[in-house]
C-alpha cells in the first residue's frame, strides 16, 4: 500500500489477482509462477505491453517470478533478431525475469515423448486427411464433425507413422498427428486438433534437428507445466483453448497443473495491433522500420520518447478486464504528458522561425537572462539564456491585420519575451513576393525580466531564441499513423488504405536555445507552447540534431475533432 498518500482508497484487484489472492489464502499455492509468452517473429507492441506488466507485476507483487518464454514453435516466421529485440523491450519496461528466460524449443525432446505417450495411450494418431478434408471433417458450429477414417489405427502403427515423420520419411502436409478428443464436441477446437506437423523448415536454435514442430495448443501447457508455471494467463481469444490445455494436462496426469486464466485484449483507436498487420508495415516501408516513432510498438515508443514509467501507468490505468473493449489513443499520450509534466523541464524552441530585429537594441550588445527549468518545481533550479538584438518567434506569433483579441505580434502590439523584454512590432518587411522576411521591433529597457515598472497590462507572452546563438535542428512533429478509429472494420478494403498521409511533418530550420545543445538521448523536455520533446535515436547527430514532439501539451486532436 502506498503509506503517502493515506486517503486514496486501495484500488480494488482485478480478477486476476483476485483469483491469485484466494489461491495463496487457501494453501492451494505458497509460490506464484507466472509467464509471459512471445512467440519471437516480430516487436513487441503495446498490447503485450498489457500483458507484460500483468504477468511480471503478479509475480512482483507476490514475491513470486515471471518467466519470459519464447514460444518459438513455427520457425519459418521466427528469429533470433525478434528474439534480442523482445528482451530488450521487456527489460527496457523495467521487467526481469532474473534466470528464466526459457524457450518452447528446448522442451522439443520432451513434447516430443510426451506425444508418443498419447499415442500409446490410444489418445492421438496419424491422420492423412489434407487441409480441405480436414475442414469438412471437421463440421460446424451447428453439425458436428465426422471422425477421421484414420482415427482407429492401432497403435503400433501409429507409432511407426510418427516415427517416420519425426525423420522426415513423410513429406510436408501429407499427414498430422491428432489427439483423438470428440469429433461432436460443441467446441470446435476439441474436434481432434493437430498436435504435431511436419515443417521442414530451419529452426534459429535447433537448425535441422527437427522436421516436426508441436502446435501451439499441445505446446503450450506442457511448457507450462515443465516450468511449474501456477497461472497461465493471456487472451481471451484462447478462451475455447483452454479444454485442450485442460485435456492434454488431465490425460497425460502430469505432476503439476497449472490453470490457464483469460483476460481481455488491449485495442486502441487510430492504430492496428496485430504483429502480422505492423510486419507489413515495415516490409512495405509505410514506416521508417519497427522503430518508427508513430508504431505504437515498445520500441516506436521508446524512439518517439515515452518513458517507461509512462506506459506501466498507462496499464495500470486501463486495468484488466473480462471484456473487450476500446481504449482511445488519448488514454495512452495522457500517461506520458502526465509524467513528462512533473519531469521534464521547460526550454524554449521556435520550430517556424521568424526572424526579429530589436532596432533599439545595440548591435554589440548581449546578456544573459535568468529563466526558470520549472515554474512549478523551483527545486529544478535556473538557467542563463542569452539575448541578442536578433532573435527568432514562431511565425505564426505574427499576425497582419490581427483581430482584437490576437495578443501577440501585429504591428503597433505589444508582446512580452519569456523571461526577457516587453517589445513592441513597429513593422513587417517583405519581400518583392509579400512574404514576410523579419518584424523590426523594438523593446521597453525597463522591463527586463518581463513587467513594466509602470504597471502596463501586456496580456501576450511568446518564446523565442537569439539568432547569433540558437541552435538549428531538425523538429519532426508526429500524428496518428492511421486516419480512422478502426483501419481493420472495413472488411472490403485493406487497413493500409487507411493510413494518414500526414502522420510525420517534419520542420527542418527550427532554432533551439543552446542548452539543447548538451543534452543526452535518453533526456526528455517541454518546449514551452509546443509540447515534449527528445533527440531521435536512430538520426540524430551532433552536426545535425533531429528532435521528436513525443506529444502536444494537451489534447490537441479532441479539440480538433470537437471543433469539427
Ligand atoms: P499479435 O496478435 O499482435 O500478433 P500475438 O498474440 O500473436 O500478438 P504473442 O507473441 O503470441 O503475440 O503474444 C504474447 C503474449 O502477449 C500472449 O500471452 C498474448 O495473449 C499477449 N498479447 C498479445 N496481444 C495482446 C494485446 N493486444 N493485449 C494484451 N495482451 C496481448
Ligand atoms: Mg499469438
Amino acid at each position: 500500500m502506498n503509506t503517502n498518500t493515506p486517503d486514496t482508497p486501495e484500488k480494488p484487484l482485478d480478477f486476476i489477482r483476485q483469483i491469485i489472492a484466494e489461491d495463496l489464502k487457501s494453501g492451494k499455492h505458497s509460490n506464484i509462477v507466472t509467464r509471459f509468452p512471445p512467440e519471437p517473429n516480430g516487436f513487441l507492441h503495446i498490447g503485450h505491453a498489457k500483458s507484460i506488466c500483468l504477468n511480471f507485476g503478479i509475480a512482483k507483487e507476490n514475491n513470486g517470478v515471471c518467466h519470459l518464454r519464447f514460444d518459438d514453435t513455427n520457425p519459418g516466421k521466427e528469429s533470433t533478431e525478434y528474439v534480442d529485440a523482445i528482451q530488450k523491450d521487456v527489460r527496457w519496461l523495467g521487467f526481469d525475469w532474473g534466470e528464466h528466460l526459457h524457450f518452447s524449443s528446448d522442451y522439443f525432446d520432451q513434447l516430443h515423448d510426451f506425444a508418443v505417450q498419447l499415442i500409446k495411450m490410444g489418445k492421438a494418431y496419424v491422420c492423412h486427411l489434407n487441409a480441405e478434408d480436414m475442414r469438412e471433417y471437421r463440421g460446424t458450429l451447428t453439425e458436428p464433425g465426422k471422425n477421421s477414417p484414420y482415427r482407429d489405427r492401432s497403435v503400433e502403427e501409429n507409432l511407426a507413422l510418427f516415427a517416420q515423420m519425426k525423420n522426415g520419411e513423410l513429406a510436408e502436409g501429407t499427414c498430422s498427428l491428432r489427439a483423438k478428443i470428440d469429433m461432436a464436441s460443441p467446441n470446435m477446437i476439441m474436434r481432434d486438433p493437430a498436435i504435431y506437423r511436419i515443417m521442414n523448415k530451419h529452426h534459429h536454435r535447433t537448425g535441422d534437428t527437427w522436421c516436426i514442430y508441436p502446435m501451439y495448443d499441445f505446446c503450450h501447457c506442457l511448457s507450462d507445466m515443465i516450468e511449474q508455471i501456477t497461472h497461465s494467463i493471456c487472451t481471451l481469444e484462447f478462451e475455447n483453448n483452454r479444454a485442450v490445455y485442460d485435456w492434454v494436462l488431465d490425460t497425460l496426469t502430469t505432476p503439476c497443473r497449472p490453470r490457464q486464466y483469460e483476460f481481455a485484449r488491449l485495442n486502441i483507436n487510430f492504430t492496428v495491433m496485430s504483429k502480422r498487420k505492423l510486419l507489413q508495415l515495415v516490409e512495405e516501408n509505410h514506416v521508417d522500420g519497427w522503430d518508427d516513432p508513430r508504431m505504437l510498438t515498445i520500441s516506436g515508443l521508446r524512439r518517439r520518447g515515452y518513458t517507461p514509467a509512462s506506459i506501466r501507468n498507462f496499464c495500470e490505468t486501463i486495468g484488466v478486464g473480462k471484456r473487450d473493449s476500446w481504449i482511445d489513443m488519448g488514454v495512452l499520450e495522457n500517461s506520458v504528458r502526465d509524467d513528462l509534466n512533473v519531469h521534464a523541464p521547460r526550454v524554449m524552441g521556435v520550430l517556424d522561425p521568424l526572424k526579429i530585429v530589436i532596432t533599439n537594441y545595440p548591435e554589440e550588445q548581449e546578456e544573459e537572462l535568468e529563466a526558470q527549468n520549472h515554474p512549478q518545481n523551483p527545486d529544478m533550479g535556473t538557467r542563463m539564456i542569452p539575448f541578442s538584438r536578433e532573435i527568432y518567434v514562431e511565425r505564426d506569433d505574427y499576425m497582419e491585420n490581427a483581430p482584437r483579441k490576437f495578443f501577440r505580434l501585429s504591428e503597433g502590439r505589444e508582446v512580452r519575451l519569456r523571461y526577457a523584454y516587453l517589445i513592441t512590432c513597429d513593422k513587417a518587411i517583405k519581400d518583392e513576393n509579400g512574404e514576410i522576411v523579419e518584424l523590426h521591433c523594438t523593446y521597453d529597457p525597463e522591463t527586463r525580466g518581463g513587467s513594466a515598472p509602470d504597471g502596463r497590462k501586456v496580456k501576450g507572452t511568446i518564446h523565442w531564441v537569439s539568432a547569433k546563438h540558437g541552435i538549428p535542428a531538425e523538429v519532426r512533429l508526429y500524428d496518428r499513423l492511421f486516419s480512422v478509429e478502426n483501419p481493420d472494420s472495413d472488411k472490403e478494403k485493406d487497413f493500409k488504405e487507411f493510413l494518414n498521409p500526414d502522420s510525420c511533418q517534419v520542420l527542418e530550420n527550427s532554432i533551439l536555445e543552446p542548452y539543447l545543445a548538451d543534452i543526452a538521448l535518453e533526456d526528455r523536455v517541454q518546449f514551452e507552447r509546443q509540447g515534449y520533446f527528445c533527440l531521435d535515436s536512430k538520426e540524430s547527430s551532433p552536426e545535425k540534431p533531429v528532435f521528436n514532439r513525443i506529444v502536444t501539451l494537451r489534447d490537441s486532436w479532441a479539440k480538433m475533432q470537437k471543433k469539427g
